[in-house]
């Protein structure tokens, strides 16, 4: 596994691939990579013979008030964890690197960044669309790998995609979760024992919701309230969001019809937590 740091010595080897006729596929994460992270890297690794994987935190998708100086950073575990999943290359730039002093360019989705976390973190999208962007100019696969864990940033990753006519098929991978249903996510590491006992709480919501739509209830507000009910007996879980949206706009729905997406978010103490499940509507 290579590891490079530059920008210039990425595109040094992107040069280098051109007249190979091999399949890149791309993963890009933030570190302290769990199994979420691993499944994706193994779905690329099925499909293309050229796995990437970037590691950056990156400062513009966090509000000053966020976690970005005590986001974990497991270097060493990281860089073992590609070796191991076979990865070719590891892009790990610097923040001075990816963003030298007169950076000054930003790229936008304007509508399905609005409602929900976009919402609730004003500049996130700004700072996941512009970091995508930049990097799929750079690596250009021809896959990039997302989990639908964040399922938001997908559909925001795919709109962006589409409009910029960027040459990259982006794959939806499924939901990595512990056996009792939660997601996992970097963030699950600050969780003390009983808030990770409270957090299942936000799965097993969004499964009490899929339950009730599977059972034929097409009315929202009783969708959401069979949700309320599980996350009412916790008492530490205070609840941003829990909605039930279409599955391509995310505007939220009163009568739920055709495929549609159940987005919870969390706040237990500090941390937030977020997940979703997708449901077709069988009538
Ligand atoms: P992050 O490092 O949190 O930016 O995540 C990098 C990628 O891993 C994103 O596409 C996430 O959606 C994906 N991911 C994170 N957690 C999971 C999970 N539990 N299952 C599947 N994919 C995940």
């Amino acid at each position: 596994m290579r590891i490079i740091r530059s920008i210039r010595w990425l595109q040094t080897w992107r040069r280098q691939q051109n007249n190979k006729n091999v399949r890149i596929g791309f993963v890009p994460t933030m570190g302290a990579l769990h199994e979420g992270h691993l499944s994706l890297i193994r779905q690329a690794r099925k499909h293309c013979q050229n796995v990437i994987v970037s590691i950056f935190v990156n400062p513009l998708q966090f509000g000053p008030a966020e976690d970005l100086s005590r986001y974990p950073r497991p270097v060493k575990s990281d860089e073992a964890l590609c070796r191991e999943a076979g990865v070719d290359l590891l892009f790990r730039p610097s923040g001075a690197e990816f963003y030298p002093k007169n950076f000054q360019t930003s790229v936008t989705v304007n509508q399905l960044s609005q409602r929900w976390e976009g919402e609730a973190r004003p500049t996130h999208f700004e700072g996941v669309t512009t970091v995508v962007t930049k990097l799929l100019c750079q690596v250009r696969p021809n896959q990039a790998y997302f989990g639908q864990k964040d399922y938001q940033q997908l559909l925001v990753v795919k709109q962006l995609v589409q409009d910029l006519n960027i040459d990259t098929r982006i794959v939806r991978c499924p939901t990595i979760r512990e056996t009792d249903g939660l997601a996992l996510s970097s963030r699950n590491r600050y969780l003390s024992e009983s808030q990770r006992t409270q957090a299942a709480s936000l799965s097993t919501a969004l499964k009490q919701g899929v339950q009730t739509i599977k059972q034929g209830e097409t009315h929202v507000r009783i969708i959401q309230n069979s949700m309320q009910k599980i996350l009412r007996k916790n008492s530490g879980v205070k609840v941003e969001y829990l909605a039930v949206c279409d599955a391509e706009t995310l505007e939220p729905l009163t009568m739920v019809k055709g495929q549609v997406v159940l987005l919870g978010a969390l706040q237990i103490g500090n941390i937030r937590l977020i997940d979703n499940l997708l449901v077709r509507h069988a009538g």
